[in-house]
Parts: structure tokens; C-alpha cells; sequence
């Protein structure tokens, strides 16, 4: 635009398959969707309501792209998770229309200072340095779902080195992705754009440099990123 004063940032983007790019508006995150992760964080998944954090737009990481070491932690951690695209907004979503508003789905990967998290946590504090720092949301590219449709099952998991640290089944989350879109646009309205980290399955660990990170999702996709050496 003319009259910005300064330069305006191009739009965050990720390529979806097939040709073409994804406009990124907002990255939500559901907190603990799955039961065992649930667990292994200390909550209780019979008794919790889905929560949410967010992340900047600009942290996603695209195209398998190295991911540089973030500074201030000594503990990051990935989480491996079904990305919802949004295509089409609204307020109070009603769970039988939820569908209708997903454009598509991608594998992502919410990185996470656990560390900082944690010590937020304890504080009383907010997650933002935890979850929301640079190049934290690794992502594979966007499947439209007028292709894949809207997937409820399916192998989700993470490899590091090759070796398997992730594998649940799109099946075991605690709230589905109808479920989390009616959640969600209680709180916020939704817009065209915006992106939903659906919650990690449980063994999420920390990683160090020159790390090679590769998650797949039945039927979705694939995110894969390394640690920058
Ligand atoms: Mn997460």
C-alpha cells in the first residue's frame, strides 16, 4: 500500500501440493489433544476442555528448510501434529458445519522451548516465548482437501535420525477437527487463512543440532525439516 510508512512484510505462505501457495493469516494451537501426551505433561485428559495458543504467522517453516537452533533454551522439543487450513471463516461454527470451512490439512510440526514453557507454567506466565518464536512451525504442504477429504484416522507419526519418536493414529485425539473449529470460533472469529495445530501424540523429546526431523501423516503428507548443524 502507498501510504505505509514502512515497508509491509510479504504474507506468510506454504506451498500446497498439487501448485500454488496458502496465504497465512494465524497459527492457533490446541493445547494436550491427545490422551497420552496429556499424560505424560502432567494434565488429566478426562477432565480438561480443548485450550489454545498461538503462534506468529510469519514462524512457519516451509519447503524442508533447515531450522536454525532457537537462543535462550537448552531444551527443544517437537511435536507432531495434523494441521487444519481454513478457507472459508465464521463465528460459532456449528460442529455439522465445521467441515465446510477446512480447505485442507497439512503435517506440522509445533517446536516448543520446553524449557521456557515450563517455567511460564509454574509462573502463572504466557507460553508466547515457549511456542511462539521464530521458524517454530515447521509444515509440509497444504493437501486440499477437495483431494484427500477430511481425514479422521490415519498413521500420525515422527521419525529423528530415522528413528520412530512419534506414531499414534489420527483416531485417538481427544477433540476432533469439527470439534476444535466450533471450540475455537467461540473465542475468536475465524478468517480465510488461518492455520490449526491440532495437538501432538505423546513422546514428544528434545532434539539438538544437525537433527533430521521427518513426519508423516497417512493420507495427508509429509514435514520435513534438520536441526541447522
Ligand atoms: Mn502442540
Amino acid at each position: 500500500m502507498q501510504d505505509f510508512v514502512i515497508p509491509a512484510a510479504a504474507p506468510a505462505a506454504v506451498p500446497v501440493a498439487g501448485g500454488g501457495r496458502f496465504p497465512v493469516r494465524r497459527i492457533f494451537c490446541v493445547g494436550r489433544n491427545y490422551a497420552e501426551h496429556t499424560r505424560e505433561m502432567g494434565g488429566d485428559p478426562d477432565r480438561e476442555e480443548p485450550f489454545f495458543f498461538t503462534k506468529p504467522a510469519d514462524a512457519v517453516l516451509t519447503g524442508d528448510a533447515d531450522m536454525p537452533y532457537p537462543p535462550m533454551t537448552g531444551a527443544l522439543h517437537h511435536e507432531m501434529e495434523l494441521v487444519v487450513a481454513i478457507g472459508a471463516g465464521g463465528a460459532e461454527i456449528a460442529e455439522q458445519a465445521a467441515l465446510g470451512h477446512v480447505w485442507g490439512y497439512a503435517a506440522g510440526l509445533d517446536m516448543t522451548r520446553r524449557d521456557l514453557q515450563g517455567e511460564a507454567k509454574k509462573a502463572g506466565r504466557p507460553w508466547d516465548m515457549g511456542k511462539g518464536f521464530d521458524h517454530a512451525a515447521p509444515i509440509g504442504e497444504i493437501a486440499p482437501a477437495a483431494r484427500i477429504g477430511h481425514p479422521a484416522r490415519g498413521r500420525i507419526a515422527l521419525t529423528v535420525n530415522g528413528a520412530v519418536r512419534q506414531g499414534s493414529d489420527l483416531s485417538r485425539m481427544i477433540w476432533s477437527v469439527p470439534e476444535v473449529i466450533a471450540y475455537l470460533s467461540r473465542y475468536v472469529a475465524l478468517a480465510p487463512g488461518d492455520l490449526i495445530f491440532t495437538g501432538t501424540p505423546e513422546g514428544v523429546a528434545a532434539v539438538g543440532r544437525g537433527d533430521v526431523l521427518s513426519g508423516e501423516i497417512e493420507g495427508v503428507g509429509r514435514v520435513r525439516t534438520r536441526i541447522h548443524p
